[in-house]
């Protein structure tokens, strides 16, 4: 998680990019690092976790990461979930939760990362929250802050 809160800020230190990092650990061994390249990219879909699931399925030239653990800054939202799912990931670990940081992360009102993986037929994933929270929660707007409209994708 201490490597996925680097990625997060070398993501919040380039322009385009966004402060959410992701590690993706199989055999004991980081074998993809990633942040949120949504701007820089133009591509919606740039989410950490995304840029990280590619790098990591390239890398060890399979389609699918069985075994191996996600850990992202913030709770996966609900593609990056389903994504985790469709890889077939076994761990998702993030630090902040939806519950610690500002609406504007999240596309759903209600639906959590657990709805998601609790509906998959997949049922041998394991979710853990709460990794560093304190220190990724800090990357992001709180629940009670007023991020600026432009900054919020989900309004
Ligand atoms: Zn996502």
């Amino acid at each position: 998680m201490q490597r996925a809160l680097d990625f997060a800020r070398e993501g919040d230190a380039t322009p385009g990019a966004s402060p959410i990092g992701c590690v993706i650990v199989f055999e004991g061994k980081i074998v993809a690092e990633g942040h949120n390249e949504v701007g820089l990219r133009h591509d919606p879909t740039a989410h950490a976790e995304i840029v990280t699931i590619r790098r990591a399925c390239e890398k060890l030239g399979r389609d699918d990461l069985r075994g191996a653990t996600l850990y992202s800054t913030l709770q996966p939202c609900g593609m990056c979930t389903m994504a985790s799912v469709w890889t077939s990931i076994g761990r998702v670990v993030y630090g902040a939760g939806r519950d610690h940081v500002h609406r504007m992360y999240f596309e759903d009102r209600h639906l959590d990362t657990m709805d998601f993986m609790r509906d998959a037929y997949r049922d041998d994933m394991a979710l853990v929250g709460g990794v560093l929270k304190a220190e990724c929660a800090a990357l992001y707007y709180g629940p009670d802050d007023e991020p600026p409209r432009e900054e919020q994708a989900n309004t």
